[in-house]
């Protein structure tokens, strides 16, 4: 298959609504709850989804950013140099892309602006894909690919880099395991090693590979020493939430509670 036609999937995949991504993620989760229990959606699965939906509307409405599409062909504008078009350019993309997410999930446990927005994602008690949508309202990942568009890599080929990431991160949040996956891992971050990363400790903060798993090899953040059923999901500080609107703030609140105590 040529470039050209992950290209028109990726304008095609982005310029989809959140309302159909949310639905695609339901029909996948229900799809691999008939499949097998382990997989099962719970009741918090549907907040996961509201909670999506809720970061839309604000999305849309409020920040007034017309749909994905568009913003990524203003950003595309921003261009420093032109990098030629081609397999190697579009494979240094897809890396680049992959880094950026990595060293993106990296702040988002780092610094308290970035993990404040990050909680929402690691308050979930269960563990199955829509986790992977329960994410927060702070849009900041087109910031964080600023290089990408400076670097004058085609606007198509960070999509596509995009959407790979997006769909990718579905795959890593059902809570499955093999032993054939563990031969991926040098390579890959599996289901297993993202079920690490949310572990209810957080000591771990380990794992913040999205698709590839040697940038933790790389930079020693790599830990593949739990076992599925040994991982507890969620955080100690949050308790389990259901209402959407609560789940976005409640890591807020609870940081000006801690805050203000302290003064
Ligand atoms: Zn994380
Ligand atoms: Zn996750």
């Amino acid at each position: 298959m040529g470039l050209e036609s992950f290209i028109g999937f990726a304008r095609f995949f982005v310029t989809f609504n959140d309302l159909s991504l949310a639905i695609l993620v339901l029909g996948l989760g229900l799809f691999l709850t008939l499949l097998n229990s382990r997989y099962k959606l719970t009741k918090e699965s549907f907040s996961n989804l509201l909670t999506f939906l809720l970061r839309s509307y604000i999305k849309v409405y409020i920040l007034l950013i017309f749909g994905n599409f568009y913003t990524y062909t203003s950003f595309s504008k921003l261009n420093l140099v032109n990098l030629p078009k081609g397999w190697l350019s579009f494979l240094l993309c897809f890396l680049l892309v992959d880094f950026i997410k990595y060293f993106q999930h990296w702040c988002g446990h780092r610094f308290t602006i970035f993990r404040l927005g990050h909680t929402v994602h690691h308050s979930g008690t269960h563990f199955d894909i829509t986790t992977a949508i329960r994410v927060p309202m702070m849009l900041y990942e087109l910031l964080f690919l600023l290089p990408c568009f400076l670097l004058g890599f085609s606007m198509e080929y960070i999509l596509i880099a995009v959407v790979a990431q997006f769909l990718y991160s579905l795959l890593v949040h059902i809570n499955y395991d093999d032993p054939w996956l563990r031969s991926l891992e040098w390579i890959l971050i599996t289901p297993r090693l993202h079920k690490i990363h949310h572990n209810r400790t957080l000591t771990h903060n380990k794992n913040f590979g999205f698709i590839f798993s040697f940038w933790d090899r790389l930079f020693k953040t790599y830990d593949d020493s739990l076992e599925m059923d040994e991982i507890n999901i969620g955080l100690e500080t949050l308790p389990q939430e259901f209402n959407p609107i609560m789940i976005q703030i409640r890591p807020y609140m609870n940081y000006w509670k801690k805050m203000r105590n302290k003064l």
